[in-house]
């Protein structure tokens, strides 16, 4: 039984309500009820994205349609910029699937400088360039922004940008900024249990998978293209995840998108007062500091797996020792979702009360 809430930085906490509505009398996925659900849910999708582009649902994890991304659009060669374990990923992923693929590094916590991306694209080697907006394993945010007006530059280049732990939690608009492909998990900010990730394609993304061989079937681009237009998914979808994703649709749409973001950028703002007032410090550079979660710096040299567990035995509340090569030297604490002024109150001081213990002396 699982008895504690999660405050780690996804899968994050699912509300009572978003359960229920997923528990939905199953219907055929070719049905005109399936598509009345589909299509329920497009133009709010659009908006969300800040895209004219379909938004495609994948039943999958968000690792599907990363890899599936990669798949369908590089002939040449992918660069993939690492600055954290997801990001890091992506360049293993790129070569496991054939590709030529090479990596623009930086070390976790640091973010992707523009001005270094620029210069590698001018090499004009690469066709396809994958990015992660928010490296949830360091806390850190990418200046999404700047690193879209290099790759403006480069119309031949594709971009596929890993929103997964930042989509809804700040604005992203995808046309305006001319991403090519932008994706995420339903694990995340949209605070639903996993299993279905979605995107929107470019038209330029679209045509250039068009000249690719060996795009697969699951994740075909062209594929997931030719089903929307009949307000349809390629194979059976997770319909249960996909009333869910009305649902909170719906929720967003109620609380507004931007009082959503404001939500979020004041929560994550009294973690990171509760941050500093303990002595503690951000991994990343507080300007890249992300506004989905806080990747603190163990500095403190707490015993952080004893922490992590006695808040969660004794509190009932779950976050995150730290993740990979950084596991034990940082923690992480979300504040995506569904989660309000008084549920990260308990949380801070929750800690305030289990910490003093594992602090080294
Ligand atoms: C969680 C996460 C992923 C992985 O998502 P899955 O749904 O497990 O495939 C990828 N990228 C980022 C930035 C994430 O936070």
């Amino acid at each position: 039984m699982i008895d504690y809430k999660l405050y780690i930085p996804g899968p994050v906490d699912v509300s009572p309500e978003a359960y229920q509505a997923m528990a939905t009398r199953v219907m055929g996925h070719r049905s005109p009820d399936f598509v009345d659900l589909y299509q329920s849910c497009q133009a709010q999708l659009q908006e969300l994205f800040q895209t004219k582009d379909p938004v495609f649902l994948s039943t999958s994890s968000a690792w599907g349609v990363m890899e599936g991304a990669v798949r369908n659009l590089s002939r040449k060669k992918v660069l993939c910029c690492m600055c954290g374990a997801f990001s890091d990923k992506w360049l293993d992923v790129s070569q496991r699937c054939g590709k030529e693929a090479e990596g623009l590094v930086v070390e976790w916590g640091t973010h992707i400088p523009p001005e270094l991306l620029d210069e590698k694209l001018a090499s004009g080697e690469f066709d396809l360039v994958t990015l992660v907006h928010n490296e949830t394993s360091c806390g850190m945010m990418n200046p999404l922004e700047g690193i879209m007006k290099v790759l403006a530059k480069y119309p031949d280049v594709i971009s596929v940008i890993d929103t997964v732990s930042s989509f809804s939690v700040v604005p992203i608009p995808k046309d305006d900024w001319g991403i090519d492909v932008i994706l995420t998990g339903s694990q995340k900010a949209l605070a639903l249990p996993p299993g279905l990730a979605l995107l929107s394609v470019s038209e330029r993304a679209f045509a250039r998978a068009e000249s690719i061989e060996g795009r697969g079937y699951y994740f075909d681009f062209l594929e997931f293209l030719k089903n929307h237009e009949k307000g349809m998914t390629p194979s059976t979808p997770a319909i249960p995840q996909i009333h869910g994703l009305k649902y909170t649709l719906d929720k967003i749409f109620e609380e507004g998108i931007e009082n959503r973001q404001a939500r979020h950028a004041k929560l994550n703002a009294i973690v990171h007062d509760w941050v500093s007032e303990k002595g503690f410090e951000l991994l990343p550079q507080k300007q890249y500091a992300s506004k989905s979660l806080t990747c603190v710096r163990n500095n403190l040299e707490v015993d952080i797996a004893g922490f992590v567990k006695a808040l969660r035995e004794e509190k009932k509340l779950a976050i995150d020792g730290g993740y990979g090569k950084i596991k034990g030297k940082t923690f992480r604490i979300s504040n995506m979702g569904n989660e309000n002024e008084e549920t990260i109150s308990h949380l801070l001081s929750s800690m305030d009360e289990v910490l003093p213990r594992f602090l080294s002396s």
